[in-house]
């Protein structure tokens, strides 16, 4: 599946799967942005496309297969699709603008994932760019452990490292500036070198 938000509009996660939020579990993973203009969310996967109401997820897009179910929650009120509903769509597609409907204390595209009618950590299903595998990497970390924010990206020159509690561990897939970078943008964590050199070495992940 595809990253739902281009890069151009610096994405960043604001929570995890499975996080502790106030009123229970996260059942999906949440994206924000600090981009004026509107943010164009695009299809994780090709599907049928349909649009609704919901009390809790507000304005939100629903793509189906027959394995997969994808919502895309907290739609912009006015303007917010940006396709007609009941149709099928491409992979990449743009479909909606990030708003603040429903459930929402400030504007963020919440994407929920079921597979098989199985409610599923959709990061875990991103395709295999390099970008997504470090991806992945920084969300399990970010899972190990009770406080997300305790896992932070180092980006020294060429950044290798997460840090998770204090110990900086070894991301083990090759990785370039421009996706450390890209990553830095989407957990919204950065380290400078000097900082990176002062914490010690951990196990790598
Ligand atoms: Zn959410």
């Amino acid at each position: 599946m595809k990253y739902p938000i281009s890069e151009e509009f610096n994405p960043y996660i604001t929570a995890v799967f499975g996080q502790k939020l106030w009123y229970g579990k996260h059942r999906g993973v949440d994206f924000g942005s600090k981009s004026p203009d509107p943010v164009i969310i695009t299809a994780p996967h090709s599907g049928y496309l349909t649009q609704y109401f919901h009390y809790q997820w507000g304005k939100y897009t629903e793509i189906k297969t027959t394995r997969f179910r994808t919502i895309l929650a907290h739609n912009k009120l006015l303007d917010g699709w940006l396709v007609e509903g009941n149709r099928n769509i491409n992979k990449g597609q743009a479909v909606a603008v990030m708003g603040n409907t429903g459930w929402s204390t400030g504007r963020h595209l919440h994407w929920q994932l079921y597979d098989n009618g199985i409610i599923v950590d959709p990061l875990n299903y991103l395709d295999d760019t390099p970008m997504n595998m470090i991806t992945r990497v920084v969300n399990t970390a970010k899972k190990k452990f009770s406080d997300p924010s305790s896992v932070f990206i180092i980006v020294p020159d060429v950044g290798e490292y997460l840090v998770i509690n204090n110990e900086k561990r070894k991301i083990t897939s090759k990785t370039s500036t421009k996706d450390m970078e890209a990553l830095k943008n989407i957990f919204g964590v950065y380290v400078s070198k000097e900082d990176a050199d002062k914490i010690p070495s951990g196990e790598d992940l």
